[in-house]
């Protein structure tokens, strides 16, 4: 997948630091002459002025020396990463480097704490950029964006599913069924990044191959959004990517149909580059003569995004 995020171009100097992001490893030149960690990569020893380097693994391990936060998106591409925490790491080998945090909320932020690498794959061809998060931090719930990591997310989550301890409710007890509705949403889905090569593929799939979807170039310039967006009705459908955790499960009915959707809107849009993510909440539970009809509220947001970009109340028949 590719985003609209300008990504690093490797040059012949740079590309094994590049590279090493590839395959999860973070290396850095050292000076073979007096032993000085050279950042950004270069042909000669800022020190003593050496040009015999040898570019060596290092575990990534460092404290922030400072940071910022920005509110308004450089491009709107990055609207998805808002705020962005821009930080100088300086490593334990002790050169700095300039990267972003992830996986930390603001208030935990402190210059001098620990921080560990994070490798980001944000491109198919494997391009990863070297983030930071708290060296306490899990950061399993970062999913990349590649086919493949997408499909083993997608899998694992299914299987964490599965093995919740989930409440089984009847079909037809109305009482059960109707104990279901509530005000409150359950918890995110899995993210996904809806990129231009998605928002593409779909264009040709409709035919709705407006440029404020598809031409990056022109959208930049004329669009009221500063970019493409992603169609309001492909977000709705990669409501089927998004595995949101349910707390209980519907069971005893012999078909379950899709009723399609008691109301549709797209109060925000989705500039593509985006991470979305989904909850729902049963918003209704109705015994009709043909059986149990339960209308479900999905909503979609961009990451950290308060406005839902998608609300489907979507309408299941249990029969
Ligand atoms: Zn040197």
């Amino acid at each position: 997948m590719s985003t609209n995020k300008p990504l690093p171009t490797a040059t012949e100097i740079s590309a094994p630091f590049w590279n090493g992001l590839k395959a999860g490893r973070l290396t850095i030149p050292q000076c073979k002459s007096c032993g000085h960690w050279v950042f950004f990569p270069r042909r000669h020893c800022d020190k003593c002025w050496s040009q015999d380097l040898a570019w060596k693994e290092v575990k990534g391990t460092g404290t922030l020396y400072t940071y910022t936060l920005t509110r308004v998106p450089t491009l709107p591409d990055f609207a998805d990463e808002m705020p962005q925490k821009m930080a100088v790491v300086e490593l334990d080998e002790g050169v700095r480097i300039n990267t972003t945090l992830i996986g930390v909320d603001e208030s935990e932020i402190k210059v001098g704490m620990r921080v560990k690498p994070v490798f980001d794959t944000v491109s198919a061809n494997g391009t990863a950029l070297l983030r930071f998060t708290a060296a306490d931090k899990d950061m399993a719930e970062r999913i990349d964006s590649t086919p493949a990591a997408l499909a083993a997310a997608a899998e694992a989550a299914a299987s964490t599913a599965e093995v919740a301890d989930k409440r089984q409710v009847r079909f037809d007890d109305e009482a059960a069924m109707k104990s279901l509705v509530s005000e409150a949403y359950s918890a995110w889905s899995n993210q996904i990044v809806v990129d231009q090569a998605l928002i593409d593929e779909f264009a040709k799939l409709s035919g709705d191959d407006y440029w404020i979807h598809t031409d990056p170039e022109r959208a930049r310039k004329q669009s009221p959004f500063g970019g493409t967006i992603a169609h309001g009705a492909l977000v709705q459908v990669l409501q089927s990517r998004l595995r949101i955790p349910l707390d209980y499960e519907v069971v005893g009915f012999n078909n379950m149909v899709n009723y399609g959707s008691d109301r549709l809107r797209f109060p925000a849009p989705v500039p593509a580059g985006s991470r979305i993510h989904a909850r729902t909440r049963v918003k209704s539970v109705e015994k009709l003569p043909k059986g149990m009809q339960l209308t479900m509220e999905i909503v979609t947001h961009v990451v950290g995004s308060e406005r839902p970009s998608v609300i489907n109340d979507l309408v299941i028949l249990y029969m």
